[in-house]
């Protein structure tokens, strides 16, 4: 048994070097690489991820697992080892089998097709022309459903896709959940429309020089014990976060002189998501067990800071006097409860990116629902368009003019990605049932804020979440934080407490 784990142990550690070294190259391109790199840049990622691919199903690999008697029904619990390595058993099981599953021609086809509908999409986008896009979603649909087919399910054929984002999640779950949160959000927008309470918004229309904006980040990334011996910060197109290494992590933002909170708040997000990657239990490292439980759980630690942390009052009676040090003419006659007014001001709007807290989950909740009825073939792709707006209006109270601000905003569906959405949302309640358990279990947690001290948080999600990695499921995970299971009304609970204050009802 020993010597079979071990075997195990060193395959994946050439798995998790590999793609290590596929994310630098990957961070490499969307940040300093030249643009004529990019052909053979392609090659090279597509070489890794065969290489991947070959010993992530490397029939060795399912010998060994067997002769662990790892199989569906046990993989959760072989009794005789100890916590971390059944860990280790279970999550390589999932992995093993998941690739197994599908065969190669059906991975290169999906492959093919995606690269192919990325292109496709960003031109109607541009051109807001959803026929043009129609044929390549079409065929991403029928080979999703053919990919459920491989991997099996029981209920719902989006059950094997939700799966791959959030592990051992099922479709009735997040039914549940969401169903839960949709009428107190929409009643909560309602509210919050109709209220007289306005934030001045003004405050934040000035322009705001991007050095200045950088040394800022800078410093709230320092408070929030980001270990720039371990990572760094840089710029790209599109905000993430990557893992280069356990001892390597890549953050990016991007600058707006216009506006000010798209830095800042997307600094504090992505360096959420760093601070997980950076704060895996040093036994973790190196494994596939040095990994986040789940999307969702991911998601959960870059929202807690940038919404329950950055976007509290309490952040910025204590980084405010700092703000101002920075931008003395700009901010000369604004005080720290306008300016926390204005980058929580909620606006019903079509794009999800630029959604505020509140609005922001019946933009998921809509493309959850659309997707599901994609994969089960109940809507037809030429249907979307008009059962989007539709629904936009349902939940949000308005309809786009045009594709473009409408179903074709988002790149997820042309990269295949369907069961992705949700996490975003699930990240939401996690983060808001972890900061509820946090702020009980640290009574003096709002005046270290209010003294700009982000220590008390770095060290409690480093402890109860963080240092775990993949060890427990998302849902175990939440459980033992928090002794209960996902509950959406803690996150519904924290926006009408917030948000009652804010828009006084
Ligand atoms: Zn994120």
């Amino acid at each position: 048994m020993e010597k079979a784990l071990k075997q195990l142990k060193e395959m994946d550690k050439e798995i998790v070097l590999l793609a290590h070294t596929g994310a630098l190259l990957g961070w490499d391109q969307e940040t300093y690489m030249p643009v004529k790199a990019l052909q053979e840049r392609s090659e090279q990622i597509a070489l890794l991820q065969g290489m991947i691919h070959s010993k992530m199903t490397d029939p060795r690999c399912g010998e060994l697992l067997n002769n662990l008697g790892a199989t569906a029904a046990t993989a959760m619990g072989n009794a005789g080892l100890a916590e971390l390595d059944r860990a280790f058993i279970r999550e390589l099981f999932r992995r093993y089998n998941r690739a197994v599953k599908i065969p190669q021609s059906l991975v290169v086809e999906m492959a093919k097709t995606t690269s192919i509908a990325q292109g496709v999409w960003i031109n109607a986008r541009k051109d807001s022309d959803f026929k043009l896009f129609q044929p390549h979603l079409e065929k991403i649909i029928t080979l999703l459903k053919q990919v459920a087919d491989c991997l099996g399910y029981k209920d719902s054929v989006y059950d094997p896709l939700l799966d791959e984002y959030e592990p051992w999640m099922t479709t009735k779950e997040v039914e549940q959940v969401f169903s839960s949160l949709k009428e107190p959000l929409v009643r909560l927008v309602q509210q919050i429309v109709a209220s007289k309470q306005k934030p001045d918004e003004t405050v934040l229309a000035a322009v705001f020089p991007e050095h200045k904006q950088l040394e800022f980040n800078l410093l709230v990334l320092k408070a929030m014990n980001f270990e720039f011996e371990r990572g760094r910060l840089d710029v790209s197109a599109h905000p993430f976060t990557t893992t280069l290494g356990a001892d390597d992590i890549r953050l990016t933002t991007r600058y707006n002189e216009r506006f000010f909170p798209t830095a800042l708040f997307g600094t504090i997000h992505e360096c959420g998501h760093g601070l997980y990657e950076l704060g895996f239990g040093q036994e973790l490292k190196g494994t596939l067990l040095g990994n986040a439980a789940s999307l969702g759980i991911h998601e959960s630690q870059s929202r807690l800071w940038e919404n329950m942390v950055g976007r509290s009052l309490a952040f910025w009676k204590g980084f405010f006097p700092q703000l101002k040090q920075f931008f003395p003419d700009t901010l000369k006659n604004v005080e720290y409860e306008q300016f926390y007014r204005a980058i929580n001001a909620v606006k019903p709007s079509l794009v999800r990116v630029e959604a505020d807290e509140v609005t922001y989950n019946l933009h998921i909740i809509l493309r959850f629902e659309l997707e599901k009825k994609l994969i089960s073939g109940e809507l037809k792709v030429q249907d979307l368009p008009q059962a989007w707006d539709q629904e936009s209006k349902n939940l949000l109270g308005i309809e786009p003019d045009n594709h473009a601000q409408g179903c074709l905003q988002d790149i997820h569906w042309s990269m295949g990605a369907f069961g992705y959405f949700p996490t975003y949302t699930l990240g939401n309640l996690y983060a808001a049932q972890f900061f509820e358990t946090l702020c009980k279990e640290q009574p003096e947690l709002e005046q270290e804020l209010e003294q700009g001290n982000l220590k008390p948080v770095r060290t409690w999600l480093l402890e109860n979440i963080h240092s775990h990695g993949a060890v427990y499921p998302a849902g175990e995970l939440c459980r033992r934080v928090t002794g209960e299971k996902l509950n959406p009304r803690f996150f519904i609970e924290y926006l009408q407490k917030k948000f009652g204050t804010l828009y006084d009802f």
